[in-house]
């Protein structure tokens, strides 16, 4: 989901099927649209010499994607042993229960609502599957429920939609939070600087090549907006759909209403703050 169309970060040319790092292959489906850009980034991840993967988000209910996504596992020697979501808007987890049907998995996620099977996820969890480690890192703002995954052999950190390929993202009003969401940006800053991360792997777009100038980027893109709206409610736009008229004049209509529960979060962060009333 996005809300603007910058560039940053250094994208790697359009959300591609294939290979993104040593450990990383991306199977993008067939879901494009203004909120989801090129589509859904079905991850497959293993380690080099592993018959063993793990996918995360298996994307929308398309069992053509679902079925590509095994096959392409299956193409290069492995078979899938475990899913994960990073949350779980549609696009990104509602094939996830006919994909561990397909593939025998279980699915771990922080929503305990989409578990299947008796493994949770969270914070400082550590998944290994097959020699491959992945860190469990907790990114909530866009949604309650949202998490990313630190690969720390590819200095690598897949990002559902926390850091998007293209544009940024929604604050996904009420569920996701202002707060919460600059906290979790710091603490994928902190990746970049102090655990060496270069790459994200994003869940719509294209691989990011400066994970921490992405990053700066969406940390001084909120403090942008967040300014902006402020300064609209002093100017004396009251209601949320008064503030995107008036803030997001240069963003597609089409984006409007998702705009608007990131207004709705900004607003929200703004009272708490006693920075308006
Ligand atoms: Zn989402």
């Amino acid at each position: 989901m996005t809300d603007a169309t910058a560039l940053p970060g250094q994208p790697r040319g359009g959300a591609l099927s294939g290979p993104a790092t040593a450990r990383a292959v991306n199977v993008l489906a067939h879901n494009a649209s203004p909120m989801t850009l090129d589509g859904t980034n079905t991850w497959i991840v293993a380690e080099p010499d592993s018959e063993l993967a793990v996918v995360i988000d298996p994307g929308p209910l398309d069992d053509g994607h679902l079925r590509h996504v095994v096959d392409t596992a299956g193409r290069a020697g492995r078979r899938v042993a475990l899913t994960l979501l990073t949350h779980g808007h549609p696009d990104h987890a509602e094939g996830a229960a006919r994909f561990a049907e397909l593939t025998g998995t279980r699915v771990r996620a922080l929503d305990p609502a989409l578990r299947l099977g008796d493994e949770g996820l969270g914070a400082g969890d550590v998944v290994t599957v097959g020699g491959l480690e992945l860190r469990v890192v907790p990114t909530p703002g866009h949604t309650a429920d949202s998490l990313s995954f630190h690969l720390p052999a590819d200095r690598a950190v897949l990002t559902g939609d926390t850091v998007l390929g293209r544009g940024t993202t929604v604050v996904a009003h009420p569920d996701g939070r202002l707060g919460d969401y600059l906290d979790s940006l710091r603490r994928l800053r902190s990746l970049t600087v102090d655990d060496g991360v270069r790459t994200v792997l994003p869940g719509h777009g294209p691989v990011l090549e400066d994970a921490q100038g992405a990053v700066e980027y969406y940390l001084a893109h909120r403090a942008h907006r967040l300014a902006q709206v402020e300064t609209a409610v002093e100017d004396g736009y009251r209601t949320p759909a008064e503030v995107v008229a008036h803030v997001y004049a240069d963003v597609d209509r089409s984006l409007w209403p998702a705009a608007e529960l990131s207004v709705r979060a900004q607003l929200e962060y703004l009272e708490e703050h006693g920075l308006i009333r």
